[in-house]
């Protein structure tokens, strides 16, 4: 079985590293590579040993699996083999065509942003993979952009008080946030509507702030619900007492499916210290402060806004590293001495599996 890599259009990420080769073949999937796929993550095609170098095109013809960070464009599907099935993060949550589309053309997808977040399917989930770069990487940029210091200094030319950084959201990207802002020395204070994850943000040394009346349901899979307009306005108030004396907010509040609810207000960020940084990592999906815009940096009164929800794209080679694991741990449900064999019954296989009708 020939598993297939490309490069990727618009994106340094690479979707299978050259350390997943030697477990593929332990499945006795070889992979077939078009020049060049690992460049901009940093790994050379003399990395990818027993890998075979192809053009695009006859990688996409020739492979049994098409392995992808983002999709192909609808006209490379047409070069792809009918009985080859495309793996990639399709985002049927955020695109309403990419099922229907897939279907016209008889393409076969698994999306790896379908994965049930279970606890089996831990490590096929990569959707924590890439939010725990962003939170992370959230505060290195925010920092990065900050006119001062993140933690508490005595110098002989004087004190310097420890920065203070309001996380809004503590989902996998909130909580990594929490963890680099303390490591840096700040005081982290975070809001999130989900009482589950108050003892964990406590743990990592974050004040969690309660907003009464949040609705919380059980059968949503852990991912919050959309809240009464009446909570939200009232978790804006509690967010603007804390916000105007923040100098990082990292936002990241999402709900599945849904767009992100508003948490910051052009009248809070009027307020705020300039040389302050706000990082909205909820951008892409309409984003949690009202003036951000999706992958621009503005700046108002002094305060720096970065709406950016691809910022995993900045950390290309762990990226990489983590995404192709995550592949391949996915391979290994349904891959079976280089034949595959997806089975319906299995959770993981049927949650991945966008088009079950093409499988029949
Ligand atoms: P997400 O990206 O959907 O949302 C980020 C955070 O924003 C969440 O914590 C959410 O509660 C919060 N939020 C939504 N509305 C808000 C509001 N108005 N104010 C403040 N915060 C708000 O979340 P995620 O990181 O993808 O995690 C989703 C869920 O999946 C979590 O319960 C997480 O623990 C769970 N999860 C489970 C596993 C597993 O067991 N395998 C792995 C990863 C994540």
């Amino acid at each position: 079985m020939k598993l297939g890599i490309v490069k990727e259009s618009r994106d340094p990420r690479v979707a299978i590293v050259p350390d997943t080769l030697s477990k593929l073949s332990a499945l006795s999937v070889s992979v077939i590579m078009e020049a060049g796929a690992g460049d901009e993550s940093f790994f050379s095609d003399n990395d990818y040993v027993g890998a075979t170098v192809l053009s695009r095109d006859e990688v996409l013809k020739q492979a049994d699996i098409i392995v992808t960070f983002n999709p192909l464009s609808q006209e490379e599907w047409k070069l792809v083999n009918q009985n080859a099935i495309m793996i990639s993060q399709f985002a049927p949550f955020a695109d309403a065509e990419a099922v229907p589309s897939l279907l016209k053309e008889g393409k076969k997808a698994f999306s790896m942003d379908m994965i049930p977040r279970t606890t089996l399917a831990q490590s096929m989930d990569v959707l924590s993979s890439m939010a725990s770069i962003a939170g992370y990487q959230a505060v290195l940029v925010a920092a990065a952009k900050l006119p001062r210091y993140l933690p508490m200094l005595i110098t002989a030319a004087g004190s310097i008080k420890p920065s203070k950084v309001l996380i809004l959201g503590a989902g996998v990207a909130g909580l990594q946030a929490i963890a680099t802002a303390k490591r840096l020395g700040a005081i982290v204070e975070v809001f999130d509507t989900r009482m589950a994850v108050k003892e964990e943000v406590q743990s990592l040394g974050g004040k969690f702030i309660e907003v009464e009346g949040a609705k919380d349901d059980k059968s949503a899979g852990g991912y919050a619900v959309e809240q009464t307009e009446e909570f939200l306005a009232r978790q804006r108030a509690e967010v603007q007492a804390r916000a105007i004396k923040s100098d990082i907010i990292i936002t990241t509040a999402q709900v599945r499916g849904r767009k992100a609810p508003i948490l910051l207000e052009k009248e809070t960020v009027n307020q705020m210290r300039a040389g302050s940084v706000i990082i909205d990592l909820a951008s892409s999906t309409g984003g949690n402060c009202e003036l951000s815009k999706d992958n621009e940096t503005i700046v108002v009164n002094g305060v720096t806004i970065i709406g950016n929800s691809q910022l995993p794209a900045q950390m290309p080679q762990d990226a990489s590293f983590l995404y192709s694991n995550n592949v391949l741990n996915f391979l290994k449900t349904m891959v079976r001495e280089g034949t595959l064999h997806a089975d319906f019954n299995n959770e993981i296989i049927k949650g991945a599996c966008i088009t079950p009708e093409l499988f029949v």
